[in-house]
């Protein structure tokens, strides 16, 4: 049984077969999808998709869109999160240190989420790119009393070692099935057994030998292969402690 912690099963991309890219998954043993908001306008496709049994959702206006949002969308998020108490997360937010013109936005607009995930006891799903020691300095400041999850993490032991300790849950995803990806590896393999869960982040970040392709979330079972060779542990044994990992995070049903 695994669950991917982290795909973008809303977007477009899926519009023309998004049944069948579910069922391609559950064939091979995902049994749940967390489901991340991006932007505002696309809150109520993720939302529609959280009706579903199998997918819980998160809600948030992510770093890589910040032409999609205005102002006002910061009050509605705090006022969906009112609405939606299904909702098991904020996110995806974070920051995006590629886009240095958007920085100072990206930092109040993380900022913010990060206030209203800690007002409500809610975990955060961060989206964190060549910015792992600001961002951890920020969470150090803050104390959020659910932690939350270091979406698509490519950081050092080191920087593992320091979102664990601030009570953070590392995601793992095609970055870990890269040959060349060492410092990363190395961090797989230092990580506790509660310390990670497995994601995709489909449609993007497509694993080794599938560059170019649609991303998808069967092929977690490929990420959970790749984790058990680093870690020495059979992939069954990945499945159970990403999998209980997943459901403390989020308070996912059994
Ligand atoms: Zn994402």
């Amino acid at each position: 049984m695994l669950i991917d912690a982290h795909c973008h099963l809303d977007f477009p991309d899926f519009d023309a077969d998004r049944e069948a890219v579910i069922d391609r998954a559950r064939a091979v043993g995902v049994t749940r999808f967390v489901v991340p908001g991006t932007t505002r306008k696309r809150w109520s496709n993720v939302l529609a998709l959280g009706e579903r049994d199998d997918v819980s959702v998160c809600l948030g206006l992510h770093p890589y869109f910040m032409d999609a949002h205005g102002e006002g969308d910061l009050d509605a998020l705090a006022q969906a999160l009112d609405d939606h108490p299904e909702v098991v997360a904020v996110g995806e937010c974070g920051i995006d240190a590629r886009f240095d013109e958007t920085l100072e936005v990206q930092w109040t607009l993380f900022d913010a989420q990060l206030r209203l995930a800690r007002d409500r006891a809610l975990p955060v799903v961060i989206h964190c790119v060549r910015a792992n020691d600001q961002v951890a300095k920020r969470l150090r400041q803050l104390e959020l009393p659910a932690g939350g999850l270091i979406h698509a993490f490519a950081g050092s032991p080191e920087q593992a070692r320091v979102f664990l300790d601030l009570g953070f849950t590392l995601g793992l995803g095609g970055a870990v099935t890269f040959d060349r990806a060492r410092r990363v590896h190395r961090a797989v393999t230092s990580l506790p057994d509660d310390g990670y869960v497995l994601e995709t982040d489909s449609p993007d970040m497509p694993l080794a030998g599938h560059q170019g392709e649609r991303n998808e979330p069967a092929r977690v079972a490929e990420v959970c292969r790749a984790v058990a060779e680093l870690r020495g542990q059979s992939a069954r044994q990945v499945a159970v402690a990403s999998t209980a990992a997943a459901r403390r995070l989020f308070g996912l049903p059994t």
